[in-house]
């Protein structure tokens, strides 16, 4: 068949010819452009994805069309799905998202993992994620790890109010949030293990056009990118118990510059670990008992 241009999607369309059209559409733009329009057609259509394979010879009605084409225009011009669904599979579990917050990434379940092995099973530990955004790092530890007591700050009141609505929709009672810049608003307190995935792209990073709907202060930290990182790793050992841990997510180009970093500010034991792609993207470092004076 010639194809003469775009078909409108507002147009009189069955829904299986809605699904190619809106597949063609987001092609250059998605790396899952079918599995988009099939989420957002579900939306659109209010049904679950099963039904779209089910009745792909059903006639749209012009409102469902609409709301369809409306939503596939916002994917083209590169809104991440995760904020027109409003959600986010992380860790097994479905967590609200807004332009307030990150959109979870899979690579930051590589911090997860991590924060598993220092945390055993049952163990009352003292937990906090700083800059937790959605909360999605807080939450998972929170429901995997049931006998912690879990911490987590925001800068952002608003991604605060995201946290907030996630753990109560997750009923996981061991969790409270503090607003605040990093560890100021936690200054009275001691944890085992502090976990965090700040801002770690560089000002001016090409790849920051590509994030242009996530919000900048979660996502950029300096000339070199490690403003934030540089000052969790001076200002965390004051709200640490001794052998306390540092798990620290950051760029796949970043493991040597974090780890010296750490060891500047007096930490011990420094590893990095990779994630699913094989690159390193957590570092993780315990606490001397003596820390340096003036740090
Ligand atoms: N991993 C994210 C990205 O490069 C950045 C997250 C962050 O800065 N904490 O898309």
């Amino acid at each position: 068949m010639v194809r003469e241009g775009r078909i409108s999607l507002n147009e009189f369309l069955k829904i299986d010819q809605a699904l190619a059209e809106a597949t063609l559409q987001l092609q250059p733009i998605s790396e899952s452009p079918r599995l988009d329009a099939e989420l957002l057609l579900a939306r659109a259509l209010d049904v679950q994805r099963s039904y779209l394979f089910a009745h792909p010879e059903e006639e749209m009605d012009p409102a469902a069309a609409a709301r369809f084409a409306a939503t596939i225009a916002k994917r083209i011009d590169g809104m991440p799905m995760a904020y027109i669904v409003g959600e986010k599979e992380f860790w097994s579990m479905t967590l609200l998202v807004s332009p307030a917050t990150l959109v979870p990434r899979p690579e930051t379940e590589t911090l997860v993992d991590q924060a598993m092995i220092c945390i055993p099973r049952k163990s009352a530990m003292q937990v906090i994620d700083l800059g937790t955004g959605s909360g999605a790092i807080a939450l998972a530890i929170a429901r995997e790890r049931p006998a912690c007591d879990v911490m987590a700050t925001d800068l952002s009141e608003e991604a605060l109010a995201v946290a907030r609505e996630n753990a109560r929709r997750l009923k996981l009672p061991n969790i409270e949030f503090r607003q605040g810049a990093w560890i100021e608003p936690v200054a009275d307190l001691v944890f085992d293990i502090v976990v965090s995935n700040p801002p770690y792209i560089a000002k001016g990073d090409p790849h920051l056009e590509s994030l242009n709907y996530e919000p900048r202060q979660a996502l950029e930290s300096g000339e070199d990118g490690l403003d934030a990182i540089r000052r969790i790793a001076i200002s965390t050992s004051a709200i640490m118990k001794a052998n306390g841990k540092l798990l620290l997510e950051h760029g796949s180009q970043q493991a040597d510059a974090v780890s010296a970093i750490l060891t500047e500010a007096g930490w011990a034991d420094i590893r990095s670990f990779n994630d699913l792609a094989g690159l390193p993207r957590v570092t993780v470092a315990t606490r001397r008992n003596e820390v340096k004076a003036g740090l």
